[in-house]
């Protein structure tokens, strides 16, 4: 498994990690006391800093976003151009 950076655990919501000399990236999170398990850094449940991969692509979202903004835009697009039935109510 590659070296997490410090870019990739902020991007995962660890805002207070820090680059160690010598040690590499330590993961913290200002919300919970968050730890590495087995390499991969962890948040407690529910912290509001959690994030997972959107359900259409693999664009980390805060937890309770179901889409990243590109998809929520092709999603809205759809929407737009008639996609989903019951849009219209006029014949
Ligand atoms: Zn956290
Ligand atoms: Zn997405």
């Amino acid at each position: 498994m590659a070296k997490l950076t410090l870019d990739d655990v902020e991007n995962l919501g660890f805002d207070n990690s820090r680059l160690m000399p010598f040690k590499g990236v330590t993961v913290g999170c200002s919300q919970c006391q968050a730890v590495c398990v087995n390499g991969t850094p962890c948040h407690e449940t529910g912290c509001p800093n959690e994030r997972h991969e959107c359900f259409e692509c693999d664009t980390l979202v805060p937890k309770g976003v179901r889409l990243c903004d590109d998809c929520f835009d092709e999603l809205q697009r759809d929407y737009d151009a008639g996609f989903l039935p019951d849009d219209e109510d006029d014949f």
